[in-house]
């Protein structure tokens, strides 16, 4: 019994041996989950070591930062979906997805798992430091002005995520040291107000623009293209805390939407909600239809406003951009109601680096 005992010990070890040798080698990490909701969303922790992206790597003339990747929201307009796939297949080319994971994280159109795989950067701060170093050395003599920084180019920095890992939050206690920047900050969220002893505190040192993104106060319309963003209503109330504190704070109305919101009774709306919400500014931009963009977008266009779809098929056939009639027309209409509601007139955020061209043309068609 004993012999036969020692004998299958033997085995039992050299079985689990075979076994240890037939394993692949184990993933450099896989990427660990953080939290995650009943309706399946998961919070992925990504360790990047660079958070904020130079002129150089986005070809736009800011330097931008983006604590999260992927956003709960869901805008079906959002262009920043490649921002995710991007992250996605690099994790998988680093070994830390496996396939199956990997398609868990593209989602079966490609275009779900931004809305429900978001990766929450770790080490955001450390990596910051460095960056802020980096920028500093490009930044040139104290007199200069410095390069904009944007938070919230790609995702929303006060998605529902930022109340439970305050990312958002930890970035701008680190710029709240620094002095002389020029910062801005784009958000649908009402978790901004949270912020205003911070953002007060940055505006003393830097030059500081909080954009309130909203695109129409008509809350159906809303809710057709943008899956889960708060209300207008909580937003125009998060611009108005902002505003009353002192804060330099205005309404970003992007994407207008041809056909739908573009006409003059929607955007006057926004104006007054604007003017009302005491905003410092209101910029405007048109639709821009990405390739990655139209497979969310057109289905929902066509669910809702069926006379649509193939007139922004058109439209949008040779480029991503609006047709140059259609721009300069709610270009001009956009300024107008710019000085009839007092706000500054310029091109804003959104139009600053696109050629300016005068207006000719009264009437919005696609
Ligand atoms: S809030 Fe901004 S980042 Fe988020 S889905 Fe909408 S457009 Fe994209």
């Amino acid at each position: 019994m004993a012999v036969r005992d020692r004998k299958s010990n033997r085995a039992k070890r050299s079985e689990q041996l075979q076994l240890l040798t037939a394993v692949p080698p184990c993933r450099p990490s896989a990427l660990p989950v953080l939290d995650e909701r009943l309706r399946g969303t998961k919070f992925v922790e990504l360790a990047p070591r660079s958070v904020l992206n130079s002129p150089q790597q986005t070809g736009v003339d800011f330097w931008s930062l983006n604590p999260y990747i992927g956003c709960e929201f869901g805008c079906t307009y959002c262009y920043a979906r490649y921002a995710h796939r991007y992250a996605v297949e690099r994790a998988r080319d680093a070994g830390r997805l496996s396939e199956a994971e990997f398609r868990d994280f593209r989602g079966p159109h490609g275009w779900e798992a931004f809305e429900r795989r978001i990766f929450v950067k770790s080490r955001l701060v450390a990596a910051l430091e460095a960056d802020l170093r980096r920028y500093l050395r490009t930044a040139g003599p104290p007199d200069r002005p410095t390069a904009p920084i944007v938070i919230g180019t790609a995702t929303d920095p006060y998605q529902p995520a930022e109340r439970r890992f305050r990312l958002t939050r930890r970035v701008l206690e680190r710029l709240a040291r620094c002095d002389g920047l020029n910062l801005g900050i784009i958000t649908k969220s009402p978790l901004v107000a949270r912020d205003v002893d911070l953002l007060r505190d940055i505006q003393q040192r830097s030059d500081l623009e909080v954009y309130v993104s909203l695109i129409t106060v008509d809350a159906r319309v809303i809710r057709q293209f943008e899956a889960r963003s708060p209300t207008p209503a909580a937003r125009l109330r998060a611009l108005q805390k902002l505003t009353a504190a002192g804060i330099n704070a205005g309404l970003i109305v992007a994407p207008v939407l041809p056909g739908i919101t573009d006409d003059r009774p929607h955007l006057e709306a926004l104006f007054r909600a604007a003017r009302e919400a005491g905003a410092r500014f209101v910029h405007a931009g048109p639709l821009r239809l990405y390739p990655a963009v139209r497979d969310r977008f057109l289905p929902v266009l066509e669910a809702h406003f069926p006379d649509l779809p193939e007139r922004y098929r058109r439209a949008y056939a040779r480029h991503s951009g609006v047709p140059r009639t259609y721009a300069r027309a709610l270009g001009a209409r956009i300024r107008r109601l710019q000085t009839r509601f007092g706000f500054p007139v310029n091109e804003g955020m959104v139009d600053r680096y696109r050629p300016r061209r005068p207006a000719t043309q009264g009437e919005l068609r696609l």
